[in-house]
């Protein structure tokens, strides 16, 4: 089981057209036909959108995001417009809400990972590789790779893992120019972000980044890669205290640590591979975790949350 333990309502605002919930984002059409993204507060764990929320959760994404985008600009060009809250619209969007140019999204998630983990960690178990990509014997969970790997996945649907695929699976769908531009992009940006992270004391082991085209007048795709969507944020990375890291076990992620834990201990009282949803989180919980997001920012960009 899995999914929304319960779907939220789309706020209505006058002049904009609800257009989908996602996990985390509501996406909404401006009258100028530009994409406005609102970050909520919502929190998935075990694939599952929580019934809790974490305070100030989608305020922290959007904000990090943004930073993320300014250190980027000489490497790619990005979809953010303005942070301009639609006339209307709840106070509680300021912060948590981006226009940005609606683009046509190509249908790969683009994944680096430096290190070795999770959905990477059981293809190498199984077969060496990590989307077909061979890699050396005797890593273990965390190793760190020879060098980063660019390792695409294809979008699942909500409750749905991504599942990894080979290059030639991505250069089959988007074409080979288009899929060379992705790796190379992924892994420029992805070498930037971990360099900044590791000066700041924290891993960033992998990460996805998804990417879209401007769609000209006319309906042809412009040739330009645009970042899109949220950047290295904890939703989209996994980030490890690198004071910390310590291969051959899993490593304490910097964010749903406390989530997890919890919703897999005895004192939650739920069996995450049974049919119930998950129970709400206790109020120490919930604060402990938005805690974490908040020094996850905080320890990034070097500048306090307020
Ligand atoms: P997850 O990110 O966890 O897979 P999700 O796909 O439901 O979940 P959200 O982050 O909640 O995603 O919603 C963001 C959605 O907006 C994604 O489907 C993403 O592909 C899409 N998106 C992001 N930026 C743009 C853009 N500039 N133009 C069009 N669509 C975009
Ligand atoms: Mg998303």
């Amino acid at each position: 089981m899995s999914g929304f333990v319960e779907k939220p309502e789309p706020v209505e605002v006058p002049g904009l057209v609800h257009l989908h919930t996602g996990k985390v984002r509501d996406l909404y059409r401006n009258e100028k036909g530009d994409l406005v993204m609102v970050a909520s507060d919502r929190m998935s764990a075990f694939d599952w959108v929580l019934p809790t929320e974490i305070p100030e959760k989608g305020k922290i994404l959007t904000q990090l995001s943004l930073w993320w985008f300014d250190q980027f600009i000489d490497l790619v060009p990005n979809h953010v417009l303005s942070t301009e809250v639609p006339e209307g619209a709840p106070a509680d969007w300021a912060g948590r809400t981006l226009v940005c140019r609606s683009l046509r999204m190509l249908p790969v998630e683009c994944v680096a990972r430096g290190y070795l983990t999770g959905s990477g960690l059981a293809e190498y178990r199984e077969s060496r590789t990590v989307c077909g990509i061979a890699l050396p014997e005797g890593l273990v969970d965390g190793s760190e790779l020879p060098s980063p790997i660019f390792t695409p996945a294809t979008k699942a649907e909500v409750g749905e893992h991504d599942e990894n695929v080979p290059y030639e699976e991505v250069a089959r769908r988007v074409g080979a120019e288009t899929a060379a531009q992705l790796r190379q992009a992924t892994l420029a940006v992805y070498n930037r972000g971990r360099d900044i992270a590791r000066d700041r004391g924290i891993i960033l082991a992998d990460t996805k980044f998804e990417f879209g085209c401007a769609v000209a007048e006319g309906g042809s795709d412009g040739e330009e890669l645009i970042l899109a969507d949220e950047v290295l944020t904890p939703d989209s990375s996994r980030f490890w205290p690198a004071d910390q890291w310590q291969p051959g076990r899993a490593q304490p992620s910097f964010d749903k640590q406390f989530v997890r834990d919890w919703l897999t201990s005895p004192a939650s009282g739920w069996d995450r591979h049974g049919e119930q949803p998950p129970p709400p989180l206790p109020e120490e919980i919930v604060e402990r975790t938005r805690a974490k997001y908040a020094e996850a920012y905080e320890r990034l960009t070097g500048t306090r949350w307020s």
